[in-house]
């Protein structure tokens, strides 16, 4: 029998996803606050949703896709919230990067209800939303997953059972660390390499071919030198996700002194105006520190 989804959260990520699983055959109700993407979605054969209770009682299986985690523990948890509309084996299915510690409380507060609940966040940004190639890292019970996995097979290609509630957005925050610090790392690399007088562009293509290569380095590394800072992925919201990444540290009493660097310089960036460029901007901090952009050291 096939699930009727409900879908909450129709912004740059949730509204190419909800549209693949519409073309899959889904019935689809979705709720956005932004009334233009909803109507898109109904003008496609979805039906519009008046609250995230009334969601939730149209639907087996409800996914959000919402900026953070205060909008996910209003549209979960809040008043008229999918908690109250929701039905007896229902599957909530959180998309959102949230902090692991929400995640959790929303998955025992959807068991408290005789549903369950998976956290489910994703990689791969605005193109792999659109192409259905997301990476996506669950946290949750496996027979949940098992009755998620041809729901996540419309919307992504890497899809991992991590563990339990919560581990999902325990490995997304691994993953935004690993991002985070490694533009910060070709930052550095190319202002360096610059200011000494190199051409960052070939000092770029010379490391591409070394144990220092990555896709940071290719992507983003490119650029930084060719200055097309626009999004992408935008630093007001990797600044977020490392809130989430050193909110969590502390949590568990842990010191990641690299990390608060990076979030640190984010802070500097979106006090300069940064916010909404690519996170590839990172690098014109570093810039401002030097008094030197890495364009100036090429003849
Ligand atoms: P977005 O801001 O484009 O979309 C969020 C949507 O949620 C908006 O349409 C907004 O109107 C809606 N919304 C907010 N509060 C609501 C509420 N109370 N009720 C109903 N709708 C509400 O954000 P996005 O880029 O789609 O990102 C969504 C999540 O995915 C974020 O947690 C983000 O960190 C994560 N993510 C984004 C990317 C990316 O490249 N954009 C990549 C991976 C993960």
């Amino acid at each position: 029998m096939t699930e009727r989804i409900g879908f909450i959260g129709l912004g740059i990520m949730g509204k190419p996803m909800s549209q693949h699983l519409l073309r899959a055959g889904y019935p689809l109700t979705v709720l956005d606050l932004n009334q233009a993407a909803v109507n898109e979605l109904v003008a496609a054969g979805a039906r519009a949703g008046t609250t995230p209770q009334d969601v939730a009682a149209q639907s087996d299986v409800i996914i959000t896709m919402l900026p953070d985690s205060p909008q996910v523990e209003q549209v979960i948890l809040g008043k008229a919230g999918v908690l109250e509309g929701l039905r007896a084996g229902a599957l909530v299915i959180d998309m959102s990067t949230i902090l692991p510690s929400v995640a959790r409380k929303v998955t025992e507060a959807v068991r408290a209800r005789g549903a369950d609940a998976l956290d489910a966040p994703v990689s791969g940004g605005q193109v792999g939303a659109q192409n259905a190639t997301l990476t996506i890292m669950v946290g949750g019970a496996p027979s949940a997953f098992e009755r998620a996995k041809p729901i996540f097979e419309k919307l992504g290609k890497n899809i991992t059972l991590v563990g339990e509630a919560g581990a999902g957005q325990i490995t997304k925050a691994a993953n935004q660390i690993i991002v985070g610090v490694t533009i910060a790392a070709v930052s550095e690399a190319l202002l360096l390499a610059a200011k000494a007088g190199a051409d960052p562009a070939k000092v770029r293509e010379a490391l591409m071919g070394g144990f220092a290569s990555s896709r940071i380095l290719e992507l983003h590394g490119n650029r930084m030198i060719q200055r097309t800072f626009a999004p992408g992925f935008k630093i007001n919201l990797h600044r977020k996700d490392m809130n989430i990444i050193l909110n969590t540290a502390r949590e568990l009493g842990l010191a990641l002194p690299v990390s608060a660097s990076v979030a640190e310089l984010m802070n500097g960036l979106i006090a300069n105006g940064a916010g909404e460029l690519d996170h590839s901007a990172f690098i014109t901090i570093l810039e401002k520190l030097a008094n030197f952009e890495i364009g100036a050291g090429q003849s």
